[in-house]
């Protein structure tokens, strides 16, 4: 090795790349897929994260037919999986002919929590905290002029006093408009800033500051309806119905029903530059609020025999701040979709989940998952099994034909 791991940070790329080549079986030839850095470009790259040495690309897809709140919507979507951009158009397609997603949001709360230690009298602490509030709202607002002139800033505090754990503790959420940003930062420094007068007003030690990835005050809300002669008549619909309470019921079903969802909620927070893990989380925790995990969309049926659908959750997604003010594709990606506030985008994040879903749960309720899956999956498994340029396609359509897409397949016919 030519230089300390530890000093890593401090290299330049091109001394990372090198230090690649000489501890790793990596070779100078390697590296030149390293070197592309895209539209981010080599500086942003690097001032992003910790340690940079390229960018990993994912596909940038399309998805088409989308009609939110009686606008149209082209919606990019950044996914690593076959299938996910076609599915999600095609459940768009279907609730067209009904006026396609109705979609609604609360307003960005977002809440950041206190935790409060050593508390001799916490039920007594929560009425000191709340009788102070307007002192301890006012530090936080100032924390954030900005914020404040464009009307967002802090809107409440809440006090916990949770006594069932061997250590009582009191926990403070303050509540924080968070406008068209995520609202992460923002509300960490403002906990952070009013954590010292907490402890005055307690009598306690300020511990733990930071935001609830459980955004229960930040919701998306989409509901739509696919008519039952657009799915094959009244008998599908009700297939559909029997696999949403499938998922409403078990756990093991709600969690794949779920992550069907996310398949097209985490490729548009990732178009968008924002967060996948704190909406992942969101998403994860809300339909365990209960105590019991269950799905987060319903399947039913209206007077007329057709089905409908709708889908609640927290989305703490926001077009300013993070890496949604500084990645270069984000920006176009908003304007595709003309989205011009967080609540605009939070609305088509949560339509698409929607759309996902039900191709999803359309398409195990009747011909199976791998039917859909199988063109794309064909040709994966074509390139996986070496073959480039056009032996890609006439591999796959010979898997498909044959009913066997399987590695050692193509790789006989590849070899053939
Ligand atoms: P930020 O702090 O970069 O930007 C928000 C700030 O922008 C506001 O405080 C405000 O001063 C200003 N602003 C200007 N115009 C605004 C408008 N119209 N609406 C709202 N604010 C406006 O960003 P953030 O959203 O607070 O933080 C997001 C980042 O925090 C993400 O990168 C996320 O990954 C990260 N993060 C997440 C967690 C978590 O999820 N647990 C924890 C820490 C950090």
């Amino acid at each position: 090795m030519n230089f300390k791991a530890d000093k890593f940070h401090l290299k330049p790329i091109a001394d990372r790349h090198h230090w690649l080549t000489n501890g790793t079986s990596l070779n100078e030839e390697d590296m030149i897929i390293y070197q592309n850095f895209g539209s981010l470009g080599e500086a942003l790259a690097d001032r992003m994260i910790e340690n940079v040495i390229g960018i990993m690309e994912i596909p940038l897809g399309l998805a088409h037919h989308f009609v939110v709140n009686g606008r149209e919507v082209i919606v990019p979507m950044a996914t690593e999986e076959s299938s996910v951009v076609a599915a999600a158009s095609h459940g768009a397609k279907l609730a067209r002919s009904s006026g396609g997603f109705y979609a609604t949001t609360t307003e960005p709360l977002m809440f950041s929590q206190i935790q409060l230690l050593d508390c001799h009298d916490p039920f007594a602490v929560k009425m000191r905290i709340i009788e102070n509030k307007e002192e301890i709202l006012r530090l936080a607002r100032e924390q954030d002029p900005l914020l404040h002139q464009l009307g967002g800033g802090p809107r409440d505090l809440e006090v916990r006093v949770l006594d069932n754990d061997p250590l009582p503790m009191v926990i403070v959420h303050l509540v924080v408009n968070v406008l068209d940003a995520m609202g992460a930062n923002t509300a960490n420094t403002m906990a952070e800033r009013i954590a010292p007068l907490l402890e005055k007003f307690s009598g306690g030690r300020a511990h733990l500051r930071i935001i609830s990835n459980l955004a229960d005050k930040r919701l998306g809300r989409a509901r739509c309806t696919v008519k039952k002669e657009d799915l094959g008549g009244e008998e599908v619909v009700d297939r559909i119905i029997a696999a949403s309470r499938f998922a409403a019921v078990d756990p093991y079903r709600a969690a794949t029903h779920n992550k069907g969802i996310m398949n097209g909620i985490s490729a548009v927070v990732l178009a968008t530059g924002n967060d996948t893990r704190a909406v992942e989380a969101g998403a994860h925790a809300y339909a365990a609020k209960s105590g019991r995990y269950t799905s987060l969309s319903v399947w039913e049926k209206n007077v007329q025999g057709d089905l409908v659908g709708s889908l609640e959750m927290p989305l703490a997604v926001g077009i300013i701040g993070g890496a949604t003010a500084i990645h270069p594709k984000v920006k176009r990606n908003l304007k595709i979709m003309g989205i011009d506030s967080a609540k605009k985008l939070s609305e088509v994040i949560v339509s698409v989940g929607l759309a996902q879903n039900f191709s999803a749960i359309r398409a195990l309720a009747t011909e199976g998952i791998q039917k859909g899956h199988m063109k794309l999956h064909a040709k994966n498994i074509a390139m996986m099994a070496g073959a480039v340029g056009e032996e890609i396609d006439r591999i796959a359509q010979q898997l498909i034909k044959e009913g066997q897409i399987r590695m050692d397949r193509a790789k006989e016919l590849l070899e053939k």
